[in-house]
């Protein structure tokens, strides 16, 4: 699907709803549907037509107020979900994952309306991650146990830790993935027993809405999660700021991950994770299965027309397979089929709005102009739209602006290497550390490069292999903490330790 291997329109691909009926565009809070305290609402585009899809209720920090009450009354101490024993919590989850998958065509065809993104690719990545994240956090519910230890004198004292929820958990989230980004946050913060307030990014509230109504109707008390579709200056600033608040999680931008650290640091001291941008590194050493390695460091650079936080967007060749590198590349970005997103033998939709393609042509722009040479693509397709033909620059050097920032779009830059050690120090100058590929058939020379690879993940002859069950987070300005796995219910609970003194000696 990724490269333009078409899978066809033949029956056994789900098709997307024709005239999908979006029936939730309210704030969510107390699982009930309510107008925003100030009356605005905002449009949401279908960015392949450029075409409204809906107005949506704009929440402001009045309604953020309400959803933390809501939040808190849920979480307080003798309130039903409190009070729920912890199985019952990850059937919850487990319901909630049931409803997506039935659900899941019309889940897809709204992602798509909202991001562009390839039909098939939202059912079969977005919907498939976001249902087996909740899986996976559901089977962790009644697992979540502290520990004993032996303190002072051994026999006088007795000592355990235990994992309690955080409280309200403020969640910020980005519009590349809506709907995975909403379950990486919520299903690790409902399992650990917080409750949820969380804002989706403007251009794409739509799926998270609908999750709204199926968390009412998977059986959640009221308040547990609550959605506030709004601007991230207002609402999203609020979340940030908010004193009822005690941890938010964010993704997106690292000049946003700053602001909202700093909203915290100045308000109540809330736990901050972070999930930032990438200048991911993918290093493919002469001596790799080249196919597979063109294919792999292409749909790391063009996957999701490029708006990925892990696109491998330096992409380093060593030199003696340089040129045939170069060359199978531009083969496949030609392959790359462009078009109508709910077209099922589309795998390259638009751009999300105007801004994200005026930055993306700018650094195009400048890669020419500071001498890469541009392979093929760099240019819009059609009049007057968001569609960017997939574009591989071959030398490029390391102080071109389109080598070292974050492009978001559908660039692939390819950097020639002559050795082992150079390969490493050039990979490492960047302030980001998110992921970070090896192509390679040497396993000592795998283990070697990713050890010293300045990365929170390292993908071996492989690229954006995310799992739900493998942590995932940035080292560097790329971000605070994990999400997914075990380590990221350590980000959504406090240990108390509890040491008691024996009257007696046993
Ligand atoms: P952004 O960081 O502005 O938006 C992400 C989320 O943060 C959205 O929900 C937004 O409403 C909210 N937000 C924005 N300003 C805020 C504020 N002051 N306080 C609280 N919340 C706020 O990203 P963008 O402008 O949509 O995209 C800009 C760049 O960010 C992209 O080009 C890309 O480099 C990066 N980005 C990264 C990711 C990622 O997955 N890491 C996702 C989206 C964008």
């Amino acid at each position: 699907i990724e490269n333009g291997v078409s899978p066809g329109d033949a029956p056994p691909f789900p098709q997307p709803v024709k005239v999908p009926e979006i029936k939730y565009t309210q704030i969510f809070i107390n699982n009930e549907w309510h107008s925003a305290a100030k009356g605005t609402k905002f449009q949401t585009c279908d960015p392949a037509t450029g075409v409204k899809i809906c107005d949506v209720d704009e929440a402001g920090e009045a309604d953020v107020d309400r959803a933390v009450e809501a939040a808190r009354a849920a979480g307080q101490r003798g309130s039903p979900w409190r009070r729920m024993d912890v199985s019952s919590r990850g059937r919850l989850l487990s319901k909630l994952a049931e409803l997506l998958e039935r659900d899941r065509v019309l889940l897809a065809t709204m992602e798509t309306m909202d991001t562009g993104k390839p039909f098939l690719q939202s059912f079969f990545v977005d919907l498939e991650g976001s249902i087996k994240t909740l899986r996976y956090y559901a089977g962790w519910a009644d697992k979540i146990h502290g520990k004993t230890m032996p303190v002072g004198e051994y026999e006088n004292f007795m000592c355990f830790t235990k994992h309690e929820p955080i409280g309200v958990c403020g969640a910020i989230i980005p519009w590349n993935f809506p709907l995975l980004m909403f379950t990486w946050k919520i299903a690790p913060a409902l399992c650990c027993g917080n409750t949820v307030v969380i804002k989706p990014a403007e251009q794409t509230p739509l799926t998270a809405l609908h999750v709204g109504a199926l968390v009412k109707e998977a059986g959640f008390p009221p308040g547990v999660v609550n959605i506030l579709p709004g601007f991230g200056p207002t609402a999203g600033a609020a979340i940030a700021r908010h004193m009822g608040i005690d941890k938010v999680a964010f993704t997106g931008s690292t000049q946003v991950g700053q602001l909202i650290k700093e909203a915290a640091a100045k308000s109540n001291l809330k736990r901050v994770t972070l999930e930032l941008g990438g200048k991911n590194p993918c290093i493919v050493f002469a001596d790799s299965d080249l196919q597979l390695a063109v294919e792999e460091a292409q749909k790391g650079a063009f996957y999701n027309q490029g708006q990925c936080c892990t696109a491998a967007s330096r992409v380093f060749v060593e030199d003696e397979i340089y040129d045939k590198f170069v060359r199978l590349s531009v083969e496949s970005a030609n392959r790359v089929v462009t078009g109508d997103p709910m077209d099922p033998r589309t795998s390259h939709g638009p751009q999300i709005n105007q801004k994200q393609f005026d930055k993306i042509m700018d650094l195009i722009g400048s890669g020419e102009k500071e001498g890469a040479k541009l392979e093929c693509g760099g240019f819009a397709v059609g009049d007057r739209s968001l569609f960017i033909q997939p574009t591989v620059f071959s030398d490029v050097k390391d102080h071109m602006r389109i080598a070292k920032e974050e492009i978001f779009g559908p660039v692939q830059c390819i950097l020639r290497f002559k050795s082992q050690e150079e390969v490493i120090e050039r990979a490492n100058s960047t302030h980001y550390g998110l992921a970070a590929a090896v192509f390679t058939r040497d396993v000592d020379r795998a283990l070697s490069v990713s050890a010293a690879l300045e990365s929170g993940t390292v993908w071996v002859n492989c690229y954006n292999a995310l799992h739900a069950q493998a942590p995932f987070g940035g080292y560097k300005m790329s971000g605070n903490g994990r999400e997914l796995g075990e380590y990221a219910l350590a980000e959504y609970s406090e240990v108390k330790t509890v040491t008691i003194k024996l009257a007696e000696k046993p």
